[in-house]
């Protein structure tokens, strides 16, 4: 089977070179587990980190050897677990850049195919779309007239959080991103009520405008502190926030600056630091609620997909460039 590794240890930002797919045995099945076909591999910003060790103390993968960490929605082709058989549909959050993976069965959720199209599971019903939900209804708690703000929101867990605010009954939606390309989805797909481009001039201005008469009373922080505090500045007086990523960070050799505390303490705000693996065990749940949602195409969702596992590299390049619209998917196999 083909794998994509490391072809050295990195140091910055991974360029699609430092990738290469190699033939690697087929992995044996674990006693327990199963090895399933991967079919969708979803791309994350946590990987830029994860392979260079930074991320939750994570080791990075051996450069020519270990196959690049991702989630995966796949299909069990062998299995010595009681809970699959061949043939059953299933996500993994801890999979690999691989055409098959090995794990363990405590590892791979199973996943019904029919409740929405397959891809979703990578994306708003997958590692993104319970994140955008933990945000909103776990630590933010969005409640009717709540006014939402969110940046990088043309990504996958902005979004879904924008939408899954609205759900909430929200009554106001803004959201920042990069580009009018991006913008448009946010407005046209996501249904944001506006959303302010701030690679544009006097994008603060246009930022002032969105929240005139309406601070937000939640911001969802998914790039940077500089975000953070343009955000905390234009919130209204107890306001909630949601410190989800810092995508600036991504490739920074230093540590982030410090966040505004004076500024915190001057809005009452309240700050929430978001880690999605602590709401693993509510996939289920999460996903009971949202999928009847995305089947009617209440809940939308984005992707920015490629075929061919050969591909991973480039359109991971493009992740980690701020460069996708939408969710990094590479299709590795056919359904
Ligand atoms: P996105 O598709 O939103 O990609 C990240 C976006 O960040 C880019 O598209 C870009 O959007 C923006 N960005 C701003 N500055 C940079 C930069 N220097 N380099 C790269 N991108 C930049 O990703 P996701 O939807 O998958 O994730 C959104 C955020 O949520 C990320 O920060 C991610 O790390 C975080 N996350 C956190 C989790 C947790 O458990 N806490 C779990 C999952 C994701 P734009 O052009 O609009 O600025």
């Amino acid at each position: 089977m083909k794998q994509i590794v490391l072809k050295h240890t990195l140091e910055d930002r991974p360029e699609p070179d430092d990738f290469t797919l190699i033939d690697a045995p087929t992995p044996p099945c674990p006693q327990g587990g199963i090895v399933a076909r991967v079919v969708h591999l979803s791309l994350d910003p946590y990987v830029g980190s994860r392979l260079r060790g930074r991320h939750m103390g994570e080791a990075a993968p051996q450069p020519m050897i270990e196959a690049i960490p991702g989630g995966i929605v796949g299909q069990v082709n062998e299995s010595r677990s009681p809970t699959f058989k061949p043939g059953d549909w299933v996500h993994a959050a801890a999979g690999a850049w691989a055409e098959l993976v090995a794990l363990p069965g405590d590892a791979a959720r199973k996943l019904d195919p029919t409740v929405a199209p397959l891809g979703a599971h990578a994306s708003v019903l997958g590692m993104p779309g319970l994140t955008a939900w933990a945000g909103m209804t776990q630590l933010a708690k969005v409640r009717p007239g709540d006014v939402v703000l969110i940046d990088a929101a043309a990504g996958a867990v902005g979004g879904a959080a924008g939408q899954i605010a609205r759900l909430m009954g929200a009554k106001r939606v803004i959201g920042i991103a990069g580009g009018a390309q991006k913008c448009a989805v946010v407005e046209q797909v996501y249904g944001f009520d506006v959303c302010v481009d701030y690679r544009a001039p006097d994008w603060e201005k246009a930022l002032d405008a969105a929240c005139a008469g309406n601070p937000p009373s939640v911001h969802f922080e998914n790039v940077s502190v500089a975000m953070l505090t343009t955000a905390l500045t234009r919130m209204a007086p107890y306001g909630r926030v949601v410190l989800c990523g810092l995508a600036d960070q991504y490739h920074a050799s230093t540590p982030p600056p410090q966040i505004p505390a004076g500024l915190i303490i001057g809005k009452r705000a309240q700050l929430d630091g978001l880690v999605v693996y602590d709401f693993y065990p509510r996939w289920n749940e999460y996903i009971a609620w949202a999928a009847p949602l995305v089947q009617a195409q209440t809940l939308r969702f984005v992707e920015d997909r490629v075929t061919g596992l050969e591909n991973a590299p480039m359109l991971f390049g493009k992740l980690m460039r701020g460069e996708n619209v939408g969710k990094a998917v590479v299709t590795v196999a056919s359904p």
